[in-house]
């Protein structure tokens, strides 16, 4: 068996409905780009017919590698990746969701431009984005907040659709715990790798649903966290907070100290939070 260049990795929980279309689309995209490529899917602990599915392909025969990884049990979006990082021989590492909401077939683009030296990771921009007004209005925050953060000129930071040099994702494994894939290309623009970002169309979900609920909020704050501080405006940010309530302590006003213990409880259940997802 030959080395594949690219591999695809694809984590997926309850997907049966997408799957079939998903599997052609992706593995025509990877034969025109690499037929020694692999796709890899990981199977998130899907309680409907996906790791069935995924048995049959294997069963079938392809015009490009194919492997499966099934988790024991739902273990999220990122340890997904994860588990699919660690068994993939690609010398480029592509992901993608299973939702087909960005065709595969932009795929060859984004691997384009790390083969060309370009950049270590390319991250997808769904610039005409098809979720709900709410879900686009979060992201819009949630990209402004990173930009500010980071300084780095990026727009979508969270999208599925990426693809890296495969030593950015050996760098970034340490951080494949809780949600930590929504900031997966400014952890590596942090580490120093050349991150850049390419527009890409977006259609709407049209087979199954989020897998995502509002939990994704809470734990996308969480996360933010631990970012925050690698970077020094985050540390002026909690540092800011920690002075303004120690001068509120000494005026003797009572958010002084509700703002510090607040700090303190922060910081407890991040530390905790990030405990219990490493496992
Ligand atoms: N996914 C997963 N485990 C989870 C949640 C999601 O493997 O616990 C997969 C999902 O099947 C999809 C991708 O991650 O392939 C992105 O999920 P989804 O499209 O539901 O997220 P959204 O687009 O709503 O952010
Ligand atoms: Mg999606």
């Amino acid at each position: 068996m030959s080395t594949p260049r690219i591999s695809i990795v694809v984590p997926m929980y309850n997907e049966e409905e997408n799957l079939p279309e998903l599997h052609t689309r992706l593995a025509k995209a990877l034969a025109g780009m690499d037929p020694e490529g692999e796709i890899v899917y990981v199977d998130d602990g899907s309680t409907d017919g996906t790791n069935q599915q995924l048995q049959t392909l294997l069963q079938e025969p392809q015009p490009v590698c194919v492997r499966a990884v099934a988790l024991p049990r739902r273990r999220g979006k990122t340890a997904a990746l994860s588990a699919g990082f660690a068994v993939a021989r690609g010398s480029i590492l592509v992901t993608t969701d299973a939702d087909l909401q960005e065709p595969p077939e932009v795929l060859p683009m984004l691997v384009a431009r790390v083969q060309s030296g370009e950049a270590h990771l390319v991250v997808a921009w769904r610039q005409q984005r098809q979720d709900s007004p709410f879900r686009v209005f979060a992201s819009r925050v949630f990209n402004t907040v990173l930009r500010w953060l980071t300084d780095l000129p990026l727009h979508d930071v969270n999208c599925g659709t990426k693809a890296m040099k495969r030593e950015v994702a050996e760098s970034l494994a340490g951080w494949m715990f809780s949600d930590m894939h929504r900031y997966l290309p400014v952890l590596a623009a942090r580490m120093g790798y050349r991150v850049v970002e390419v527009p890409v169309p977006h259609v709407v979900r049209r087979r199954g649903r989020s897998r995502f609920g509002a939990s994704r909020y809470l734990r996308a704050v969480v996360d933010l966290f631990p970012i925050s501080l690698m970077w020094w405006r985050g540390w002026a940010v909690w540092l800011a907070l920690a002075a303004v309530s120690v001068v509120l302590q000494a005026m003797r006003s009572p958010l002084g100290a509700v703002g510090l213990a607040a700090i303190v409880w922060l910081g407890i259940a991040v530390a905790f939070w990030l405990r219990r997802n490493q496992t």
